[in-house]
């Protein structure tokens, strides 16, 4: 169910502590970690706690909470000293998208080239 914790989830594994991530930042509804596979000098994921499957259904299934993910994205952005960053959400597999947690990809400390590949 949406919201809800699912126990084939990586991130929801990540928000209860049973997969290892570093953290940069936590919030009583957002958790910001590194990507494991960074595409940039900072490559930092901030997802919600709760459970929803990608971008759009965050969107519409809790809307306060997507806010939050937003807002978390220029705390971390400012707190690595980016100037200018890109804020991603691969929705779909033929996007990229590999989890299926909704996650927001904060990609700076390049230059980031315009169309994205
Ligand atoms: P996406 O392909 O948009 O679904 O993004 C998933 C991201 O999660 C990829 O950039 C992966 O490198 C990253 N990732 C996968 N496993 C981990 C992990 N254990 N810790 C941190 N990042 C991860
Ligand atoms: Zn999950």
């Amino acid at each position: 169910m949406a919201g809800e914790p699912q126990d084939d989830c990586l991130f929801c594994k990540i928000v209860e502590g049973s997969v290892p991530a570093t953290i940069v930042r936590e919030t009583e509804t957002t958790v910001a970690f590194r990507d494991i596979n960074p595409q940039a000098p900072t490559h930092v994921l901030v997802i919600p706690k709760a459970h929803h499957r990608d971008a759009a259904a965050l969107a519409a299934e809790a809307p306060a909470l997507a806010a939050d993910v937003l807002r978390e994205t220029q705390t971390v952005a400012d707190e690595e000293k980016l100037d200018s960053y890109r804020i991603v959400f691969n929705t779909g597999s033929g996007a990229g998208q590999t989890v299926w947690h909704a996650h927001a990809h904060v990609l700076g400390g390049r230059g980031l080239a315009w169309p994205p590949g």
